[in-house]
């Protein structure tokens, strides 16, 4: 009987995980971009985001032997909420880009911005903070946050800082600020909406292969429990660190996605696989078939590979 019992459960936990494939594809279907200037989308009624602009390489990051991955690369996802007494703005690009970032926010909104908020301190999300504070503004960031602005010596350091959860209460709406664990960086914060049930997840969620920047205390364990933790928020709407518009069960699908990246990253040095195994991108295209993420070639798949040696490690510490 207990074999019985057994048994239908496997089954049924087999059935569960053939439904989480089939809901959810292996696959990333990546947006492609078209080279242009930046734009500002509607989310919801009273919520934008400032995409672009849309740019050959990566800012800065077409070097004279540096890698090209032939893509249109975009800075960070800016997101602006409009409320009666002004704007809550969440990132700022690159300082080069905030007189277009404020041009376009003036197309919805008049108002003045009242408060920015950093999901981290990379600088094609936070470095813009520079213009920004010249304004006056008050710039809100996790304390982890505001040390990687200054460990990097990086101008534009969150001025107010918290240690886990803040929120922003303005013109009748209220935007929290939520730490969450590590992941890409270990400032990672998440801004949510609550009214709009939507959410900015920063680097966290991509429209692409997720990075971890371990000289910043990322983690691809931890990034899993932090996803985790992301779902457990009552939000229907998402606005990644870069790229499109997405919903709560595309989350849940690079959920189970980068989960198989690590995964296979075990798997494959269990059975031995050693660093030179990794030694190109090439040969680590094939390790881990990121064709089948959809990972093998997005913008920013040569960005998770300089991490390669650092992720080898922590998997293989793993037990
Ligand atoms: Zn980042």
């Amino acid at each position: 009987m207990t074999r019985l019992i057994v048994a239908g459960a496997l089954v049924a936990a087999a059935s569960a995980a053939a439904l989480v494939a089939q809901q959810f594809p292996l696959k990333q279907a990546v947006e492609v971009l078209k080279e242009g200037p930046a734009r500002i989308d509607k989310v919801k009624e009273g919520l934008y985001v400032v995409r672009g602009p849309f740019v050959a390489c990566a800012t800065r990051g077409c070097r004279p032997n540096g890698p090209d991955d032939k893509l249109i690369h975009e800075a960070g996802d800016v997101a602006v909420r409009v409320t009666p007494a002004g704007l809550i703005v969440i990132d700022d690009k690159y300082p080069e880009f905030v007189p277009e970032v404020l041009a376009r926010i003036k197309d919805v909104s008049p108002l003045p911005i009242k408060y920015l908020l950093n999901s981290h301190h990379h600088g094609d999300h936070a470095s813009g903070n520079i213009r920004i504070r010249e304004m006056g503004v008050d710039i809100i960031g996790h304390r982890n946050i505001r040390e990687n602005f200054l460990r990097i010596k990086q101008p534009g350091e969150p001025n107010i800082t918290f240690a886990d959860n803040a929120a922003v209460y303005l013109g009748g709406v209220e935007v929290q600020l939520m730490w969450m664990g590590r992941g890409h960086t270990n400032g990672d914060t998440v801004i949510y909406f609550p009214d709009l049930k939507t959410v900015h997840t920063g680097d966290l969620i991509i429209d692409a292969m997720p990075v971890i920047d371990y000289g910043a205390g990322g983690s691809a364990v931890d990034f899993l429990t932090t996803i985790d933790n992301l779902l457990k928020v009552d939000f229907d709407t998402m606005i990644p660190g870069h790229g499109r518009i997405m919903n709560k069960d595309e989350v849940r699908a690079y959920r189970v996605r980068f989960g198989e990246m690590n995964t296979r990253m075990r798997d494959a040095i269990r059975r031995g696989a050693t660093k030179a195994d990794f030694d190109s991108l090439d040969k680590t295209r094939a390790q881990l078939k990121l064709v089948d993420l959809g990972w093998d070639n997005s913008v920013s798949t040569t960005a998770w590979y300089s991490s390669i040696n650092a992720y080898y490690d922590e998997i293989a510490r793993q037990p």
